[in-house]
């Protein structure tokens, strides 16, 4: 059986912030369930309760190795007071500073891994990269001197975040050095090659394309995570404080508060959609402050109107997928996402841009509602159209029953993985 080892920062539930989170909690479970034999490491978080772990191996007097089951795989943890168990899994809401101490952290958990590979404590056919934060192991097991036989696999979750200090840049480094390089949707493997969407790699991940080196392969979505929930818009609207109307559009958005995803297209529109349609607006988000204010402040605004909450709530993110009309995700560009997805399996309409794995997976009128340019108008042009299909019953219980018919769950992903660490073997 081929072994692979996942190397990431996060992994839902135990350490999520965001979408990766999603994936390295579902995408290695898939995987075993198709006959490979995986293992993931992670930093030992300070959320991450030690009672709970096994030892396994002592690296240095600081450095201690650990392990538990996680969702029926297995889980290593890297233990160190001073770089990887003190604080939250990023220094900044946002989770995209470039900060000394985030970027100290994730060198020395990536070489803590490398050692743990040389001194054959771990052994892995494959190593499964993700995104900057491990971008340094793909470099050292490239490394001429190194004797080590792993192929690597790098996954671009978020080009934007690159982990750059000085001349060092540990995403680029992943492109470089990988053995293949993937990313979360088809059709952002092909912006990224672009100069507006490159961040600075385009050419750099050009090169790898023209070989054949770089993929997109879509994200899925583990449902085992969304239980269904009934609909109960009057009970949903009290819990918030919000004015009890069954027939008030309520429009949800769950996200990281970023640049990337667009909220300043929506917050112009809040208060016109309000007095022409009475639509409520439940936001919930922690990330850069200015944004969050904007949020905060449409909440106090219009208090009946829409709810804010300002930080990580995994409950609250359900109730908001299950129990909105439409999901808001005007992202400016979007790997992946996974909000859309989960949106749909509850029937929920997602009104996203097209771009990356949104245009991947929404369908215009079918399965949601999708606008091209970047601007509040044309975010506003198709919620005009939602709206038009939301009076009309048939038409909104058509659209949702789209929605809910759509299978992103990870199977075929995880065999084009799969496929894609077997080619690797083979070509060694
Ligand atoms: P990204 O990876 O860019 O953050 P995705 O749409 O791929 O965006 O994934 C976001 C994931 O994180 C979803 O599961 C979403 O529900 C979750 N999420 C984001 N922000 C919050 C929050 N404040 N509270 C709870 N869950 C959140």
């Amino acid at each position: 059986m081929i072994k692979v080892l996942f190397v990431a920062s996060e992994m839902a539930p135990i350490a999520k912030v965001g979408g990766l989170g999603d994936v390295i909690g579902s995408l290695p479970k898939a995987l075993s369930k198709i006959g490979v034999d995986i293992a993931v490491i992670l930093p030992r978080y300070e959320q991450i309760p030690l009672r709970e772990l096994k030892q396994v191996a002592k690296i240095d007097a600081q450095t201690i190795l650990y392990s538990k089951k996680v969702g029926g795989v297995k889980v290593f943890f890297i233990d160190n007071r001073k770089y990887l168990s003190r604080g939250p899994i990023y220094f900044d809401r946002t989770a995209f500073a470039d900060s000394k101490k985030e970027f100290d952290r994730f060198v020395f958990f990536s070489k803590a891994v490398f050692q743990l590979l040389s001194r054959g404590i771990l052994k892995t056919d494959i190593i499964h990269a993700n995104d900057w934060h491990s971008g340094l192991v793909v470099k050292l097991l490239q490394a001429d001197s190194c004797q080590l036989k792993a192929r690597t696999v790098f996954t671009i979750h978020n080009l934007a975040n690159q982990g750059k200090r000085g001349k060092d840049n540990l995403m680029a480094e992943g492109i470089k050095n990988a053995d293949m390089i993937t990313t979360v949707s088809p059709t952002y493997a092909k912006e990224i090659l672009t100069k507006e969407y490159g961040e600075g790699l385009d050419g750099r991940l050009r090169k790898r394309f023209k070989k054949g080196e770089l993929r997109g392969i879509l994200n899925g979505v583990d449902y085992t995570f969304w239980p269904i929930q009934k609909r109960n818009k009057i009970a949903f609207q009290k819990k918030l404080g919000l004015t009890v109307n069954s027939q008030a559009p309520i429009f949800g958005l769950v996200s990281r508060l970023t640049d990337q995803k667009g909220i300043n297209l929506i917050t112009p529109l809040i208060g016109g959609l309000i007095w022409r349609y009475g639509a409520q607006f439940i936001f919930l988000g922690q990330g850069k402050k200015q944004l969050e204010d904007a949020l905060r402040l449409a909440a106090k605004r219009y208090p009946k109107n829409v709810f804010t909450k300002i930080g990580f709530d995994e409950h609250l993110s359900h109730a908001i997928y299950s129990q909105s009309d439409f999901f808001l995700m005007p992202s400016r560009f979007e790997p992946c996402g996974l909000g859309q997805m989960i949106a749909m399996h509850y029937g929920t309409i997602p009104i996203v841009r097209a771009t990356g794995g949104l245009q991947d997976t929404v369908r215009h009128r079918m399965t949601g509602l999708v606008f091209e340019e970047t601007k509040p108008l044309a975010l506003a042009a198709v919620i005009r159209v939602g709206l038009g299909i939301y009076k009309n019953s048939e038409s909104l219980e058509r659209m949702r029953q789209h929605c809910r018919r759509q299978d992103f769950s990870w199977d075929k992903s995880a065999e084009q993985y799969k496929k894609l660490y077997l080619h690797l073997i083979r070509a060694k």
